[in-house]
């Protein structure tokens, strides 16, 4: 193995444990050399792309050519499949049938730009639906595919699950992040959480100067407390619901609020939601909206580990990789009660699940007020990630996923 795998691994066993690596090389020998392609819509911006970018080292350190390829679409094309998502996790949407077609038109010519990389690879991992029509051009395809779907697809609206379903049928699993996820279908499906990477430059730990200049960096007030919720500007993540929240809070306890987040590849509503955010927050006190760039992952860390609260009060989630993010610096998270979050925030342990502005208010105010009970949460959490939500665990499951599927 190259030095530069071992030190990796090396790495990962000073936070996961020496025990979690031994087994993961052990998993890692029983598929040395196998061709696992994983493929998705978006480089950069929201979870999957985040995952992506640390999995694939990991997995060829582990002995695998681990490779990603993401799909080339056009602004239409995202407009459909951003349709598509808030259908799956059931809102009711307008699709035509050209929609579709130019649905499927895309997943051809991508098929076909990538036909020598997924021909001959022995795992092909499809992610979400964007490139889930890409199976349908590979009829003779040699290896395994298995559909992974991060989309919380517990109460989908039918006709368009129905439309993705006719392909779905045809890949050899699925993988979702919560049984409750999961869908009648004539294959092996797998419940497997997302995960973060505790050496990325998103989660790894900072110096007390480098989370102090993020103060400056936005014009934040050090001696205030701080509430913090980074998000892609997505209705679906309820900015508009945080800003409530706050300010309601805000008559008994004084704090400051920022809501930040940038846009993804795929993701053509940002700057629409962007500016209703704006909106709603001008003229009130305390109340800062940030847009971010991609790159801005120290950014997104520093303000994460300055937060004394921090709140994702989504209103649908697959999985918040955000909260997971924010537990692994030790905060104590406020959570909508939806999807993969009721997983990930244990309620009363390490944050708390709202369903309301005013039930976000109401424990926003609460951990304000008793910093001890912030520590302990935070404590809490932290543990509970590193038992449940690293890269290490995540990786751990899908090699054994692939060994299990092709016995
Ligand atoms: N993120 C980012 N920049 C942003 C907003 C989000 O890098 O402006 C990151 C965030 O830190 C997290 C991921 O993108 O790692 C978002 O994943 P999550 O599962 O929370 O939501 P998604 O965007 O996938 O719905």
């Amino acid at each position: 193995m190259s030095e530069k795998f071992e030190d990796l691994l090396e790495r990962y066993a000073k936070v996961a444990g020496s025990e979690v690596i031994a087994q993961l090389k052990e998993l890692g020998a029983r598929l040395k050399g196998s061709r696992v392609v994983h493929v998705n819509s978006t480089a950069y911006g929201g979870g999957v792309a985040e995952i992506l970018h640390c999995m694939i080292p990991l997995m060829q350190a582990l002995g695998l050519e681990a490779s990603w390829e993401v799909i080339q679409g056009t602004p239409e094309f995202f407009e459909v499949t951003k349709a598509f998502h808030h259908a799956l996790q059931g809102h009711r949407v307008d699709l035509s049938e050209k929609d579709l077609a130019l649905y499927e038109e895309i997943n051809r010519r991508e098929a076909e730009r990538l036909e020598e990389k997924l021909r001959d690879a022995d795992f092909v991992i499809i992610h979400d639906p964007q490139p889930a029509y890409l199976i349908k051009y590979f009829p003779n395809r040699k290896g395994y595919w298995i559909w992974r779907c991060h989309i919380d697809l517990s109460r989908p609206f039918y006709p368009v699950w129905r439309f993705l379903e006719k392909v779905i049928v045809r890949y050899d699993a699925s993988i979702f992040s919560m049984p409750e996820f999961s869908q009648p279908l004539p294959h092996p499906q797998y419940i497997i959480p997302p995960s973060i990477d505790p050496l990325s430059e998103k989660n790894r730990d900072l110096t007390a100067e480098e989370i102090f200049k993020v103060y400056q960096q936005f014009g934040l007030d050090p001696s205030k407390p701080l509430v913090v919720q980074i998000s892609r500007f997505d209705p679906f993540k309820d900015p508009l619901g945080v800003i409530k929240a706050a300010e309601m809070a805000r008559k008994y306890v004084s704090f400051q609020l920022v809501l930040a987040g940038g846009g993804a590849a795929d993701d053509p509503e940002g700057e629409r939601v962007y500016q209703q955010v704006l909106k709603a927050a001008e003229g009130k006190e305390d109340i800062y909206v940030f847009k971010l760039p991609p790159t801005a992952h120290q950014t997104i860390n520093a303000l994460q580990r300055a937060a004394d609260v921090v709140l994702q009060k989504s209103l649908r989630e697959g999985f918040g990789l955000t909260v997971t993010e924010a537990m692994w610096k030790g905060k104590p998270v406020i959570g909508g009660a939806t999807g993969g979050i009721r997983l990930q925030v244990v309620n009363h342990h390490t944050g708390f699940l709202v369903n309301t502005p005013e039930g976000a208010a109401l424990r926003i105010r609460y951990l304000l007020f008793y910093e001890e009970k912030r520590r302990e949460m935070g404590h809490k959490a932290r543990e509970f990630v590193r038992q449940n939500f690293l890269i290490t665990r995540h990786v751990r499951d899908y090699l054994s996923l692939m060994l299990s599927i092709c016995m």
